[in-house]
Protein backbone atom coordinates (compact mmCIF):
# COMPACT_ATOMS: atom_id res chain seq x y z
CA UNK A 1 0.00 0.00 0.00
CA UNK A 2 0.80 4.29 0.02
CA UNK A 3 1.02 4.89 2.98
CA UNK A 4 1.72 8.53 4.86
CA UNK A 5 2.81 8.35 8.31
CA UNK A 6 2.36 11.66 9.79
CA UNK A 7 4.88 12.13 12.89
CA UNK A 8 6.62 9.10 10.91
CA UNK A 9 9.94 10.66 12.74
CA UNK A 10 8.80 10.81 16.52
CA UNK A 11 9.65 7.96 18.73
CA UNK A 12 6.94 5.27 17.66
CA UNK A 13 6.55 6.81 14.08
CA UNK A 14 10.24 6.10 13.45
CA UNK A 15 10.26 2.47 14.40
CA UNK A 16 6.54 1.91 12.48
CA UNK A 17 8.05 3.39 9.23
CA UNK A 18 10.91 0.69 9.10
CA UNK A 19 8.56 -1.77 9.84
CA UNK A 20 6.21 -0.58 6.86
CA UNK A 21 9.07 -0.81 4.59
CA UNK A 22 10.16 -4.10 5.61
CA UNK A 23 6.97 -5.29 5.01
CA UNK A 24 7.07 -3.85 1.22
CA UNK A 25 4.91 -0.78 1.97
CA UNK A 26 5.69 2.65 -0.06
CA UNK A 27 5.88 5.56 2.28
CA UNK A 28 5.70 9.40 2.94
CA UNK A 29 6.69 10.72 6.47
CA UNK A 30 4.77 13.69 7.12
CA UNK A 31 6.34 15.58 10.40
CA UNK A 32 6.70 19.00 11.42
CA UNK A 33 9.75 18.18 13.28
CA UNK A 34 8.70 20.03 16.10
CA UNK A 35 9.41 17.02 18.29
CA UNK A 36 10.55 14.38 15.81
CA UNK A 37 14.28 13.94 14.43
CA UNK A 38 14.80 13.49 10.74
CA UNK A 39 18.02 11.36 11.47
CA UNK A 40 15.83 8.57 12.61
CA UNK A 41 14.78 7.91 9.14
CA UNK A 42 18.12 8.39 7.61
CA UNK A 43 19.01 6.65 4.31
CA UNK A 44 15.26 5.17 4.18
CA UNK A 45 13.55 5.21 0.81
CA UNK A 46 10.78 7.35 1.52
CA UNK A 47 9.54 10.83 0.72
CA UNK A 48 9.39 13.38 3.34
CA UNK A 49 7.41 16.50 3.68
CA UNK A 50 7.17 18.54 6.54
CA UNK A 51 4.28 20.54 7.43
CA UNK A 52 1.65 21.39 10.28
CA UNK A 53 -1.33 19.64 9.82
CA UNK A 54 -3.21 22.48 11.87
CA UNK A 55 -2.33 25.24 9.18
CA UNK A 56 -0.92 23.68 5.79
CA UNK A 57 -2.47 22.20 2.53
CA UNK A 58 -2.66 18.46 3.21
CA UNK A 59 -4.00 17.24 -0.11
CA UNK A 60 -0.90 17.79 -2.10
CA UNK A 61 1.01 15.48 0.41
CA UNK A 62 -2.01 12.82 0.58
CA UNK A 63 -1.97 12.74 -3.18
CA UNK A 64 -2.17 8.72 -4.12
CA UNK A 65 -2.16 7.57 -0.46
CA UNK A 66 -4.27 4.62 0.18
CA UNK A 67 -3.47 5.11 3.62
CA UNK A 68 -2.63 6.67 6.91
CA UNK A 69 -0.86 5.82 10.11
CA UNK A 70 -1.36 8.82 11.97
CA UNK A 71 1.14 9.56 15.09
CA UNK A 72 1.30 13.60 14.87
CA UNK A 73 0.27 14.95 18.46
CA UNK A 74 0.83 15.95 21.75
CA UNK A 75 1.24 13.58 24.12
CA UNK A 76 2.17 14.89 27.65
CA UNK A 77 -0.11 14.38 30.37
CA UNK A 78 1.46 17.20 33.13
CA UNK A 79 1.59 19.53 29.86
CA UNK A 80 -1.50 18.78 28.76
CA UNK A 81 -3.44 19.76 32.14
CA UNK A 82 -1.20 23.21 32.13
CA UNK A 83 -2.17 24.24 28.27
CA UNK A 84 -5.41 22.45 27.61
CA UNK A 85 -6.47 23.93 24.74
CA UNK A 86 -3.16 23.43 22.95
CA UNK A 87 -4.11 19.82 22.98
CA UNK A 88 -7.51 20.29 21.89
CA UNK A 89 -5.70 22.25 18.77
CA UNK A 90 -3.08 20.05 17.74
CA UNK A 91 -4.58 16.56 18.57
CA UNK A 92 -7.97 17.65 17.36
CA UNK A 93 -8.17 20.16 14.96
CA UNK A 94 -5.21 18.88 13.25
CA UNK A 95 -6.65 15.13 12.82
CA UNK A 96 -10.00 16.27 11.65
CA UNK A 97 -8.18 18.02 8.50
CA UNK A 98 -5.97 15.32 7.99
CA UNK A 99 -9.48 13.11 7.94
CA UNK A 100 -10.90 15.77 5.98
CA UNK A 101 -8.09 15.80 3.38
CA UNK A 102 -8.07 11.59 3.59
CA UNK A 103 -11.51 12.16 2.20
CA UNK A 104 -11.26 14.32 -0.47
CA UNK A 105 -8.20 12.52 -2.10
CA UNK A 106 -9.84 8.78 -1.06
CA UNK A 107 -7.51 7.32 1.06
CA UNK A 108 -9.80 5.27 3.35
CA UNK A 109 -7.90 3.49 6.01
CA UNK A 110 -6.49 4.91 9.11
CA UNK A 111 -4.74 4.07 11.98
CA UNK A 112 -4.46 6.35 15.40
CA UNK A 113 -1.83 6.04 18.10
CA UNK A 114 -4.49 6.95 20.88
CA UNK A 115 -3.46 5.65 24.28
CA UNK A 116 -4.73 3.85 27.80
CA UNK A 117 -5.50 7.51 29.21
CA UNK A 118 -8.68 7.59 27.49
CA UNK A 119 -10.27 5.10 30.49
CA UNK A 120 -8.89 7.59 32.99
CA UNK A 121 -8.80 6.00 36.46
CA UNK A 122 -9.30 2.57 35.35
CA UNK A 123 -12.48 0.60 38.09
CA UNK A 124 -9.85 -2.50 37.70
CA UNK A 125 -7.09 -4.15 35.70
CA UNK A 126 -6.52 -5.48 33.33
CA UNK A 127 -8.18 -2.99 31.13
CA UNK A 128 -10.24 -4.19 28.56
CA UNK A 129 -11.38 -2.41 25.28
CA UNK A 130 -14.96 -1.87 26.33
CA UNK A 131 -14.36 -0.27 29.64
CA UNK A 132 -15.67 2.56 29.58
CA UNK A 133 -13.55 5.67 28.50
CA UNK A 134 -13.67 8.74 31.46
CA UNK A 135 -10.01 10.54 30.40
CA UNK A 136 -9.27 13.12 33.28
CA UNK A 137 -6.70 15.19 31.50
CA UNK A 138 -7.33 16.94 28.20
CA UNK A 139 -4.52 14.68 26.78
CA UNK A 140 -6.59 11.44 27.29
CA UNK A 141 -9.71 13.55 26.27
CA UNK A 142 -8.40 15.07 22.96
CA UNK A 143 -7.30 11.17 22.15
CA UNK A 144 -10.90 10.64 22.60
CA UNK A 145 -12.78 13.10 20.42
CA UNK A 146 -10.74 11.35 18.34
CA UNK A 147 -11.76 7.73 18.31
CA UNK A 148 -14.97 9.62 18.02
CA UNK A 149 -14.87 11.03 15.07
CA UNK A 150 -13.24 7.65 13.40
CA UNK A 151 -16.12 6.06 14.36
CA UNK A 152 -18.58 8.61 12.89
CA UNK A 153 -16.14 8.72 9.50
CA UNK A 154 -16.12 5.19 9.25
CA UNK A 155 -19.62 4.55 9.56
CA UNK A 156 -20.30 7.80 6.75
CA UNK A 157 -17.10 7.85 4.98
CA UNK A 158 -16.73 3.85 4.70
CA UNK A 159 -13.07 4.42 5.98
CA UNK A 160 -11.61 1.66 7.83
CA UNK A 161 -10.27 3.28 11.34
CA UNK A 162 -8.18 1.64 14.05
CA UNK A 163 -7.60 3.05 17.11
CA UNK A 164 -4.57 1.73 18.77
CA UNK A 165 -4.41 2.59 22.79
CA UNK A 166 -0.76 1.97 23.85
CA UNK A 167 0.29 1.24 27.47
CA UNK A 168 3.56 2.45 28.00
CA UNK A 169 5.71 2.37 25.05
CA UNK A 170 9.48 1.93 25.71
CA UNK A 171 13.26 0.48 24.66
CA UNK A 172 15.77 0.80 21.43
CA UNK A 173 16.18 -0.95 18.00
CA UNK A 174 18.66 -4.16 18.45
CA UNK A 175 21.01 -2.65 16.05
CA UNK A 176 21.04 0.19 17.85
CA UNK A 177 20.24 2.83 15.20
CA UNK A 178 16.63 4.13 16.85
CA UNK A 179 15.35 5.15 20.58
CA UNK A 180 13.75 7.12 22.88
CA UNK A 181 15.18 11.23 22.39
CA UNK A 182 13.11 13.36 24.24
CA UNK A 183 14.33 17.02 24.85
CA UNK A 184 13.54 17.43 27.80
CA UNK A 185 12.92 13.78 29.11
CA UNK A 186 9.83 13.21 31.29
CA UNK A 187 9.57 9.10 30.91
CA UNK A 188 10.51 6.55 33.61
CA UNK A 189 12.98 4.29 31.72
CA UNK A 190 15.14 7.16 30.35
CA UNK A 191 15.48 8.93 33.60
CA UNK A 192 16.42 6.02 35.52
CA UNK A 193 18.81 4.94 32.88
CA UNK A 194 20.22 8.80 33.45
CA UNK A 195 20.34 8.30 36.50
CA UNK A 196 22.45 5.00 36.17
CA UNK A 197 24.62 6.71 33.61
CA UNK A 198 25.27 10.02 35.56
CA UNK A 199 25.08 9.13 39.20
CA UNK A 200 21.93 11.24 39.90
CA UNK A 201 19.01 10.42 41.81
CA UNK A 202 15.63 9.59 40.28
CA UNK A 203 12.26 10.46 41.59
CA UNK A 204 9.52 8.03 42.55
CA UNK A 205 6.04 10.04 41.53
CA UNK A 206 4.16 8.09 44.70
CA UNK A 207 5.30 5.68 47.02
CA UNK A 208 2.17 5.11 49.24
CA UNK A 209 -0.46 4.64 46.37
CA UNK A 210 -2.61 1.37 46.45
CA UNK A 211 -0.58 -0.92 44.96
CA UNK A 212 1.76 -3.96 46.20
CA UNK A 213 4.70 -1.96 46.95
CA UNK A 214 2.99 1.81 47.04
CA UNK A 215 4.38 2.59 43.35
CA UNK A 216 2.59 3.01 40.43
CA UNK A 217 2.12 0.00 38.34
CA UNK A 218 2.28 0.68 34.41
CA UNK A 219 2.61 -1.68 31.22
CA UNK A 220 5.80 -1.07 29.39
CA UNK A 221 6.19 -2.42 25.78
CA UNK A 222 8.83 -2.95 23.69
CA UNK A 223 8.48 -0.11 20.50
CA UNK A 224 9.64 -2.92 17.89
CA UNK A 225 6.62 -5.21 19.12
CA UNK A 226 4.51 -1.58 19.09
CA UNK A 227 5.53 -0.87 15.59
CA UNK A 228 4.50 -4.51 14.21
CA UNK A 229 0.83 -4.06 15.97
CA UNK A 230 0.70 -1.00 13.75
CA UNK A 231 1.56 -2.87 10.22
CA UNK A 232 -1.27 -5.68 11.43
CA UNK A 233 -3.74 -2.80 12.20
CA UNK A 234 -3.06 -1.12 8.90
CA UNK A 235 -2.94 -4.16 6.84
CA UNK A 236 -6.36 -5.18 8.57
CA UNK A 237 -8.52 -1.63 8.33
CA UNK A 238 -7.61 -1.58 4.57
CA UNK A 239 -8.89 -4.83 3.70
CA UNK A 240 -11.60 -6.52 6.05
CA UNK A 241 -11.93 -3.10 8.21
CA UNK A 242 -13.52 -1.19 5.81
CA UNK A 243 -16.68 0.87 7.34
CA UNK A 244 -15.93 -0.43 10.57
CA UNK A 245 -13.96 1.48 13.49
CA UNK A 246 -11.90 -0.81 15.83
CA UNK A 247 -9.84 -0.10 18.81
CA UNK A 248 -7.11 -2.04 20.62
CA UNK A 249 -5.24 -1.76 23.27
CA UNK A 250 -1.26 -2.55 22.83
CA UNK A 251 -0.10 -3.56 26.39
CA UNK A 252 1.35 -6.81 27.13
CA UNK A 253 -0.93 -7.75 30.09
CA UNK A 254 1.44 -7.15 32.47
CA UNK A 255 2.48 -4.77 35.13
CA UNK A 256 5.39 -3.62 36.66
CA UNK A 257 5.90 -1.06 39.43
CA UNK A 258 8.08 2.21 39.44
CA UNK A 259 10.20 0.09 41.93
CA UNK A 260 10.21 -3.40 39.88
CA UNK A 261 11.34 -1.35 36.88
CA UNK A 262 14.27 0.29 38.42
CA UNK A 263 15.08 -3.13 39.93
CA UNK A 264 15.26 -4.49 36.66
CA UNK A 265 17.50 -1.31 35.21
CA UNK A 266 20.06 -2.00 38.07
CA UNK A 267 19.96 -5.30 37.05
CA UNK A 268 20.75 -4.58 33.04
CA UNK A 269 23.03 -1.91 34.05
CA UNK A 270 24.93 -3.36 37.26
CA UNK A 271 24.74 0.21 38.41
CA UNK A 272 23.76 1.24 41.56
CA UNK A 273 20.28 3.80 41.15
CA UNK A 274 19.22 6.19 43.89
CA UNK A 275 15.70 6.54 43.28
CA UNK A 276 14.44 9.25 45.93
CA UNK A 277 10.56 9.41 46.78
CA UNK A 278 8.66 12.11 45.46
CA UNK A 279 4.97 13.33 45.43
CA UNK A 280 2.72 11.83 42.83
CA UNK A 281 2.18 13.23 39.61
CA UNK A 282 -1.53 15.27 38.97
CA UNK A 283 -3.33 12.95 36.34
CA UNK A 284 -1.55 10.14 36.98
CA UNK A 285 -3.67 6.57 38.02
CA UNK A 286 -1.82 4.43 40.03
CA UNK A 287 -2.29 0.63 37.89
CA UNK A 288 -2.72 0.75 34.18
CA UNK A 289 -2.51 -2.42 32.49
CA UNK A 290 -3.97 -3.95 29.31
CA UNK A 291 -6.06 -6.53 28.87
CA UNK A 292 -4.16 -8.03 25.67
CA UNK A 293 -6.51 -10.62 24.33
CA UNK A 294 -8.34 -8.63 21.42
CA UNK A 295 -5.20 -7.61 19.82
CA UNK A 296 -4.08 -11.35 20.03
CA UNK A 297 -7.18 -12.74 18.65
CA UNK A 298 -7.81 -10.56 16.03
CA UNK A 299 -4.96 -9.07 15.08
CA UNK A 300 -2.57 -12.13 15.64
CA UNK A 301 -0.52 -9.69 17.89
CA UNK A 302 1.58 -11.38 20.56
CA UNK A 303 4.42 -8.89 21.95
CA UNK A 304 7.83 -10.26 21.88
CA UNK A 305 9.95 -8.49 24.08
CA UNK A 306 9.94 -8.72 28.30
CA UNK A 307 10.71 -5.62 30.67
CA UNK A 308 14.17 -7.05 30.98
CA UNK A 309 14.37 -6.89 27.19
CA UNK A 310 13.00 -3.44 26.97
CA UNK A 311 15.36 -2.01 29.53
CA UNK A 312 18.41 -3.85 28.26
CA UNK A 313 17.98 -2.12 24.79
CA UNK A 314 17.29 1.03 26.20
CA UNK A 315 20.11 0.86 27.99
CA UNK A 316 22.30 -0.10 25.19
CA UNK A 317 20.32 3.16 23.13
CA UNK A 318 21.42 5.65 26.27
CA UNK A 319 25.06 4.58 26.98
CA UNK A 320 25.84 4.83 23.17
CA UNK A 321 23.52 8.16 22.74
CA UNK A 322 23.47 10.24 26.19
CA UNK A 323 22.08 12.90 24.08
CA UNK A 324 19.95 11.41 21.62
CA UNK A 325 20.61 11.48 17.72
CA UNK A 326 22.68 14.45 17.96
CA UNK A 327 25.03 11.88 19.97
CA UNK A 328 25.91 10.45 16.27
CA UNK A 329 27.43 14.03 15.24
CA UNK A 330 29.89 14.24 17.96
CA UNK A 331 27.50 16.16 20.10
CA UNK A 332 28.37 12.88 23.02
CA UNK A 333 27.03 14.86 26.65
CA UNK A 334 25.78 17.92 24.99
CA UNK A 335 22.27 17.69 26.39
CA UNK A 336 23.40 18.15 30.11
CA UNK A 337 19.75 19.04 31.03
CA UNK A 338 18.78 15.24 30.74
CA UNK A 339 15.66 15.61 33.05
CA UNK A 340 12.67 17.75 32.66
CA UNK A 341 9.10 17.37 30.65
CA UNK A 342 8.74 16.25 26.89
CA UNK A 343 6.43 14.47 24.63
CA UNK A 344 5.35 10.60 24.09
CA UNK A 345 3.04 8.65 22.62
CA UNK A 346 1.60 6.66 25.32
N1 LIG B 1 7.61 8.20 37.00
C1 LIG B 1 8.43 8.33 38.13
N2 LIG B 1 9.55 9.08 38.01
C2 LIG B 1 9.93 9.71 36.87
C3 LIG B 1 9.10 9.56 35.71
C4 LIG B 1 7.95 8.79 35.82
O1 LIG B 1 8.13 7.79 39.18
O2 LIG B 1 10.96 10.39 36.84
C5 LIG B 1 6.41 7.36 37.08
C6 LIG B 1 5.12 8.06 36.65
O3 LIG B 1 4.51 8.68 37.76
C7 LIG B 1 4.31 6.90 36.09
C8 LIG B 1 5.35 5.92 35.56
O4 LIG B 1 6.59 6.30 36.16
O5 LIG B 1 3.62 6.23 37.11
C9 LIG B 1 5.51 5.99 34.06
O6 LIG B 1 5.63 7.35 33.69
P1 LIG B 1 5.92 7.81 32.23
O7 LIG B 1 6.04 9.31 32.23
O8 LIG B 1 7.10 7.05 31.72
O9 LIG B 1 4.67 7.33 31.40
P2 LIG B 1 3.09 7.62 31.61
O10 LIG B 1 2.57 6.46 32.40
O11 LIG B 1 2.92 8.96 32.26
O12 LIG B 1 2.54 7.60 30.22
Amino acid sequence: MKVAVTGGAGYIGAFTVRALLEAGHEVRVLDDLSTGHREALAGLPLRFEQLDLCRDPLEPALDGVQAVVHFAGKALVPESVREPALYYRVNAVGSLRLLEAMHRVGARAIVFSSTCATYGVPDAVPIAEDHPQRPVTAYGSSKLSVEHMLRDVAHAWGFGAVALRYFNAAGAAADGSLGEDHDPETHLIPRILEAARTGTAVQIFGTDLPTRDGTCVRDYIHVDDLARAHRLALERAGDEGLGRFEAFNLGTGRGSTVREVIAAAREATGREIVAQPAPPRPGDPPALVADARRARERLGFEPEHDLDAIVRSAWAWHRSHPAGYASDNGAVGARAKAVGECERGG
